[in-house]
């Protein structure tokens, strides 16, 4: 089968790679891969400094997707299961960064001729003071607390319609607020899925350490590198049936946001380091890979819940960043179409941990759960399997999938197309490139590159175009074989092909 590679190493974990013939795998990701595999060691080493444990702790299992690069440590792509420990490494730095899908009520030809007014609109509300959100400090807490529908507090009015964008009497002044029409059964908080809060003094230690401070005005940022807010359209359909089930129909406008906690996740992950080496025999030196797992024993409960509950307070503002900024898209559409529907296709978080019922732990460094049909409820995600959002890169298209639950897999799929040169190099070269670019595809940055007042600053353009370069296509593999191997490889299938309109970067 040539689209599964096994790959031999010596600590005998078993380690799958997918990718079709048309994939390139970098071999420093691979090495970077084969030197994480020494935490098995590592967990070997603290059971043996830990007398009374359970069971033995140990890595059973690693997959990487089509979309396997080198990262930080842990390269991006991988899946790994424990059992008796977790790997806050194995998560990347910005937990629950994500996918998150609307389907609109708007058609591709009905903005066309109003593009350049949209894109004026966006740039004003993402980066010229146009973004409000005004939380009430019980909303604040409720969304670290519960997710989305923390944010349903009880002095939000109730039933005031969907859309929200332009609601009046908010908060602060506020025009962003969210009423119970604006969240569909999919929204969701993160304890189905992740680990749940379940400290209400591990929330306020974190809050009053620092951790929380006034989010305020940080939400609503898309963050900077290779996040985005995108206008798309469906410009292909692949599974007509999971399409209808999804909303989704030839020409319809999409939204994608990709966007994870900011600053939040790496304070939380700054917890569990701490916590980590808290709890670190001293019998045991720092290992050489730096990554440092935590044990599932009893004694290391306190600090562990500590840095559990850092965890979820970030994965559940992340959810709601992803949602805020998608509300921040449909203003900039209802602006111009005036009356405007949108609902969630699905959220897909791509670095997070998962307790399984069977006590494992299931990591995710930038991969995508891609779990089959067949859940027990009647939604079109238990009919058709759940949506895999994979997108391009800036000014390429993007996919919607259905996963099909592959074992094999981990039930983990790609969470785009991956880089295919690394950011450093991607800088370099290509200044013709980037101006055909530029002038084929609508770019919002904080930047305007169209203000003679900007452009006359050559220092600021040169930086600008210098990171614009980082997220260009050619910077990127090319998605159709990235999809195509998880197709062969009967770890998802195509629904729907999305073509970008306009990427809001920043
Ligand atoms: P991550 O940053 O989470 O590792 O990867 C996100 C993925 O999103 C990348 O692998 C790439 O395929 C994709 N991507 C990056 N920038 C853009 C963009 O501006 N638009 C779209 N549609 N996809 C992007
Ligand atoms: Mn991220
Ligand atoms: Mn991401």
């Amino acid at each position: 089968d040539d689209s599964w590679l096994t790959l031999p190493n010596p600590s005998g974990i078993p380690v799958d790679i997918c990718a079709g013939p048309d994939v390139p795998i970098e071999s420093v990701a691979i090495d970077e891969l084969l030197t994480v595999l020494e935490t098995a060691d590592t967990l070997r080493s603290l059971a043996h400094a830990t007398p009374g444990l359970d069971a033995e702790p140990r890595i059973d299992r690693v997959v990487c997707t089509p979309d396997f690069h080198k990262g930080a440590g842990i390269p991006i792509g991988t899946v790994l299961r424990t059992t008796g420990a977790l790997i806050p490494q194995a998560v990347g730095n910005d937990i629950n960064c994500g996918m998150r899908v609307e389907a609109t009520s708007v058609t591709v030809d009905q903005i066309r001729p109003h593009l350049d007014r949209l894109e004026r609109r966006l740039r004003h509300l993402f980066f010229e003071g146009g973004r409000r959100i005004g939380l009430t400090a019980r909303q604040r807490e409720g969304l670290l607390r519960e997710g989305l529908p923390g944010l349903l507090a009880d002095d939000v009015p109730a039933g005031s319609g969907a859309g929200s964008a332009d609601r009046a009497g908010a908060a602060g002044g506020a025009w962003l607020q969210v009423g119970p029409d604006d969240l569909t059964d999919l929204d969701g908080r993160l304890h189905s899925s992740g680990y749940p809060v379940s400290s209400a003094d591990g929330f306020r230690d974190w809050i009053t350490s620092g951790g929380g401070t006034s989010y305020d005005s940080i939400i609503g940022s898309v963050g900077g590198g290779n996040h985005f807010a995108e206008l798309q359209y469906v410009s292909a359909v692949h599974d007509g049936a999971a399409a209808y089930a999804w909303g989704l129909a030839p020409g319809q406008v999409v939204l994608m946001v990709h966007s994870g906690s900011l600053s939040l996740g790496h304070q939380a992950n700054a917890t569990g380091r701490d916590q980590a080496r808290a709890a670190w025999p001293r019998a045991v030196p720092t290992p050489r890979n730096r990554i440092l797992p935590m044990l599932l024993d009893e004694a290391s409960a306190p600090g562990r819940q500590r840095y559990l509950t850092a965890f979820a307070n970030a994965a559940n503002f992340a959810l709601g960043n992803r949602f805020f900024l998608a509300l921040m898209l449909r203003a900039g559409l209802a602006s111009i179409v005036g009356e405007l529907r949108s609902r969630q296709v699905y959220d897909a978080p791509h670095n997070l941990m998962w307790p399984e019922p069977d006590g494992s732990v299931l990591h995710r460094k930038g991969a995508t759960p891609a779990a089959g049909a067949g859940g027990a409820g009647q939604r079109p995600i238990d009919l058709y399997g759940e949506p895999v959002i994979v997108p391009g890169s800036m000014g390429a298209p993007s996919h919607l999938l259905r996963g099909l639950g592959n074992t094999r897999a981990l039930t983990s799929a790609c969470h785009g197309a991956g880089r295919s040169i690394p950011r450093g190099a991607a800088a370099r070269g290509g200044d013709a490139e980037l101006d055909a670019f530029l002038r084929e595809f609508r770019v919002v940055t904080p930047l305007d590159h169209r203000d003679p007042a900007v452009a006359a600053r050559r220092d600021i353009v040169d930086a600008w175009r210098r990171d614009l370069k980082q997220e260009a296509p050619w910077a990127y593999k090319e998605v159709g074989a990235v999809v195509d191997s998880l197709r062969r490889a009967d770890v998802a299938e195509p629904v729907v092909e999305l073509r970008p309109i306009l990427t809001v970067k920043g």
